[in-house]
């Protein structure tokens, strides 16, 4: 075997004068204002001589569960095991089974569909409304069947996507509905959290999510106490006596030191949202173009802005413009979950809400320590898009 050597990194040194990048997202700059308490609950934790299942991961739990407004939290690994749990645990509970339909929508991420797929359940897609970007409660109505047992919304982007209209859909079913609330920690509607709109939520702790652990980790909230109780007990091996195994079940646990890190986050939660919300009225009042399409705030309060999507016809083109001026921006998400390779199975279908959806949105930085004089200077870079003014 040749030893290859590596390479260091190249020293980059700007020249003085040479133009800012204004990041996506800065987790750097976001953590270190919380530097001198995370350090401190590091050191706890250190010093604890307890890793996992303690009392950080009780007092997240707590925490978190009084601030969604729900009577259960149950930390876990991350995101995709939270939406995962739940509906295992209502395999357990016998109240869905393998081959059981689930509507979900056809422009998510696409963890919010391995979760059904892992646990055998029959992903119906269902297109977004493209205002929203979130399901449309008449698609919704149509695609319900005697095969249905639960709705599985996501509040994509940080909008919600929980409504009445929808609420009354699966009341009408007598389906409940279950959340993805991993882009939407804090988005509430008439003071109702999400996390607590449906039966159940799995959310994302992932760094860059508006709450963001410093790791992986995920929660589940619910208002079902034998739900909770059996995805709690799903994810320590299926044990809630160490060495008694009721369920076949998996090791995915929150650890007491994303716990800690997340107690001292949740403290910004609000004030951080309340930031993205000024960065997206700014966005949304700056940004005239008649190339770029703006996305909606809808009712007062049910965005908190994990993303800031906007639409172009050419987004490559306004990407590139955007990337030459110093910008960075992504693209959420490229491919819709139906032209995956993974689910190739659906290749043949055609969904072309979520296509055209997939082929123009571009999300510009949102980063709750952006400073306004950077915000500015991405409005002023979106209005010379195409030689506009
Ligand atoms: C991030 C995300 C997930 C997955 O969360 P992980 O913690 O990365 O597993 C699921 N659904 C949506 C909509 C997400 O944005």
């Amino acid at each position: 075997m040749t030893h290859v050597p590596v390479v260091p990194p190249p020293t980059i040194s700007l020249p003085p004068d040479a133009p800012r990048m204004i990041p996506f997202l800065d987790l750097k700059r976001i953590n270190a204002r919380d530097r001198d308490r995370l350090l401190a609950a590091m050191a706890r934790v250190l010093d604890s001589g307890w890793y996992i299942l303690g009392q950080e991961v009780r007092e997240f739990e707590r925490r978190f569960a009084e601030y969604t407004g729900v009577p259960h939290a149950i930390g876990v690994a991350n995101g995709m095991d939270a939406l995962t749990l739940v509906f295992r645990a209502l395999r357990e509970l016998g109240r869905i089974a393998a081959g059981d339909e689930v509507l979900v929508p056809s422009n998510t991420y696409i963890a919010t569909i391995l979760a059904l797929t892992e646990n055998r359940l029959t992903p119906v897609l269902v297109e977004p409304d493209p205002r929203t970007f979130n399901m449309d409660p008449a698609r919704v109505r149509e695609a319900i069947t005697p095969r249905t047992r639960a709705i599985l919304t996501v509040h994509l982007y940080g909008r919600l996507g929980w409504s009445p209209e929808l609420q009354a859909v699966a009341d009408a079913a007598g389906v409940p509905i279950v959340e993805d609330a991993a882009q939407s920690q804090g988005a509430a509607l008439d003071g109702r959290r999400a996390g607590s709109l449906g039966l159940a939520t799995g959310t994302s702790l992932y760094p860059g999510k508006n709450l963001g652990a410093l790791g992986d980790a995920g929660v589940v909230t619910t208002w079902d106490a034998p739900l909770a109780e059996a995805v709690r007990t799903i994810a320590n091996y299926g044990s809630q006596r160490k060495y008694e195994n009721r369920y076949k079940g998996v090791n995915s646990r929150l650890d007491e030191l994303q716990a800690a890190m997340l107690v001292v986050k949740l403290d910004r939660l609000d004030a951080d949202n309340a930031r993205r919300r000024t960065i997206a009225a700014r966005y949304g009042a700056g940004i005239r173009n008649r190339a770029i399409a703006l996305p909606e705030p809808g009712p007062e309060g049910a965005h908190v802005w994990h993303l800031y999507v906007v639409r172009a016809d050419d987004r490559d083109e306004l990407q590139r413009h955007l990337a030459a001026h110093g910008i960075q921006t992504l693209v959420h998400y490229p491919t819709p979950p139906h032209q995956q390779p993974a689910y190739a199975e659906w290749a043949d279908r055609s969904y072309p809400i979520a296509e055209a959806i997939h082929r123009t949105v571009l999300s510009l930085p949102m980063d709750p320590t952006m400073s306004d004089a950077d915000v500015d200077a991405v409005i002023a870079t979106c209005n010379t898009f195409r030689g506009a003014t």
